[in-house]
């Protein structure tokens, strides 16, 4: 992957980034999203954020070789700590990461009030999705949009939230699904939730043999097993 051309999951998450927008790219190794965004001019201005000296390094050493220092700005920091409420954003990513990190980068950006409430965030968890919906929809946000793709033999999920004027609210199983994923049930969305069920059945397995006691585990797995049944039955 480079900045000419982003992996699968990059460019949907591109895709889902407003035209000219203001963006923040927190976690932006290489910055590989905001040079390609800036480059295809979807967007005029990017805050490529990083936490390690490292990846930040590239990112510079990236948007330098592009010759796009007007346009995107390297900032040090952890988190939304690199993002004020003057730098007017308008769309936040946060890819590549464990949605409870995720989780805990935007718990943290709004207890210092880097947030305006007017941001779309795009976001894409390696795994913690659940964890990360729960966020969203108890800080009133609401998924405009989600998109589940493979990507080099990995399957990712992407989600679009919003404040919008009115408060949406999530059954427990869309928080695990994810409210339009549920919806379409795609051929992606199915070898997940199989694959997820094969490895739940092994854990219910496991516990069953244990002599600790694991009644509240045992519960807890066996109603996701059944939740994930009924997600792929319902599709055929
Ligand atoms: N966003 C890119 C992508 O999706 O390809 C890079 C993903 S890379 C696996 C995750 C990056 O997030 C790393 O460069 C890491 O240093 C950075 N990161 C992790 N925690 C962070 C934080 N709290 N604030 C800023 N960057 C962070």
């Amino acid at each position: 992957m480079n900045a000419n051309e982003l992996s699968l999951r990059l460019q949907v998450v591109a895709n889902y980034v407003p035209k000219k927008a203001r963006l923040a790219d927190i976690g932006s190794d290489h910055a590989y999203l905001p040079v390609a965004l800036v480059r295809n001019e979807r967007i005029q201005y990017a805050i490529a954020g990083e936490v390690v000296q490292g990846p930040y390094e590239a990112a510079r050493k990236q948007v330098s070789k592009n010759g796009l220092e007007q346009f995107i700005e390297i900032r040090l920091g952890d988190g939304m700590e690199v993002v004020f409420l003057e730098d007017n954003i308008e769309a936040v990513t946060i890819c590549g990461m464990g949605g409870v990190l995720i989780r805990d980068i935007l718990e943290r950006g709004k207890r210092m009030h880097r947030f305006s409430g007017k941001e779309r965030l795009i976001l894409q968890p390696n795994v913690g999705e659940k964890q990360l919906r729960e966020w969203l929809a108890a800080e009133g946000y609401t998924i405009i949009a989600e998109t589940i793709l493979e990507d080099h033999h990995k399957i990712y999920e992407v989600m679009v939230a919003e404040k919008l004027d009115s408060t949406a609210s999530y059954t427990q199983h869309e928080l695990l699904f994810g409210p339009h994923l549920l919806q379409e049930r795609s051929t992606v969305f199915l070898k997940k939730w199989q694959h997820q069920l094969g490895k739940l059945e092994k854990v219910r397995a496991n516990l069953a043999k244990s002599d600790q006691q694991l009644e509240d585990k045992i519960i807890q797995v066996e109603r996701e097993i059944q939740w994930i049944k009924e997600a792929l039955d319902e599709s055929k």
